[in-house]
């Protein structure tokens, strides 16, 4: 009888303990899934992130994997709206988001960003001769610009002239940045402003377009990561230097973008 209550009192304890183990993992788990890492990015973005079949490859595809290898965690990628990453990381869909997204004093108001793992430009795409040869003109004139909705390049060019941007009116959005640049190419906006790796991609694979050799802002890409997860920021600093520190990131990023190309 002893015994039984005994075994009774154990096993209460320990239910009891896996209850708190579970309540505690449940308002402050490191991830929105046991287990695994949810990354959010929109997979249009290369050599960042693109399909190779079905599969999303890329740079940040690759250190994502890194990443999750390092924090015992399994690696999902979702592929979603680049302008729906950040909220889907506020209100935790996705652990993090992972998108060559830019740092700016405005996404770090709703999100926090993780150490920069690789820097970005801004490039201007014309058509092959277009009278737009560097950014002034395109600031200065009456130009229409595409840009891919939500992104930096939005938000630049959608600001003011006085913040050196050319206003909402002179925008066109487009959802997709390979929509912008058939836009470009069918003669319905004058200039694309994107990020100058997918820049160059989508001129290789447009012909009749040409990235002028005038950038018009400089960037550091990072993960963005939910305000209140400050251990899963924590980690992926941790990660990201000891991946940094032992050339990883470096040879990732040389694999897409060779350095002497
Ligand atoms: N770097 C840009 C930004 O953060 C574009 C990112 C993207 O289109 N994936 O807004």
């Amino acid at each position: 009888m002893k015994n039984v209550i005994k075994k009774i009192v154990a096993m209460g304890l320990v239910l009891s303990m896996t209850g708190a183990v579970a309540a505690c993992s449940k308002k402050k788990g490191m991830t929105v899934k046991k287990g695994t890492l949810t990354m959010a990015t929109n997979a249009y973005f290369q050599p960042y992130e693109y399909y190779e079949d079905s599969k999303i490859v890329g740079i940040d595809a690759e250190i994502a994997e890194k990443i999750a290898e390092k924090l015992g965690l399994e690696l999902k990628i979702v592929d979603v709206e680049f302008d729906s990453i950040i909220a889907g990381v506020q209100s935790d869909k996705y652990d993090i988001g992972m998108a060559g997204m830019t740092v700016t004093e405005d996404r770090l108001k709703t999100i926090n960003f993780t150490d920069s793992y690789a820097k970005g430009v801004q490039a201007i795409i014309v058509k092959e001769g277009s009278e737009i040869t560097d950014a002034d003109t395109l600031l200065s004139g009456d130009y229409k610009v595409g840009v891919q909705q939500g992104t930096t390049g939005d938000i630049y060019l959608s600001s003011s002239p006085e913040d050196g941007g050319v206003g909402e009116d002179r925008v066109v959005r487009f959802s997709k940045g390979n929509d912008a640049v058939v836009a470009l190419s069918t003669g319905k906006v004058d200039a694309v402003v994107i990020d100058n790796e997918p820049a160059k991609s989508f001129v290789a694979a447009n012909s009749g377009l040409t990235i002028l050799p005038t950038f018009y802002t400089e960037e550091d890409y990072a993960i963005c990561v939910n305000k209140n997860n400050q251990e899963l920021l924590d980690k992926i600093n941790q990660a990201l230097k000891e991946l940094t520190e032992d050339g990883t990131i470096a040879a990732i990023i040389e694999k897409y973008i060779p350095s002497n190309s």
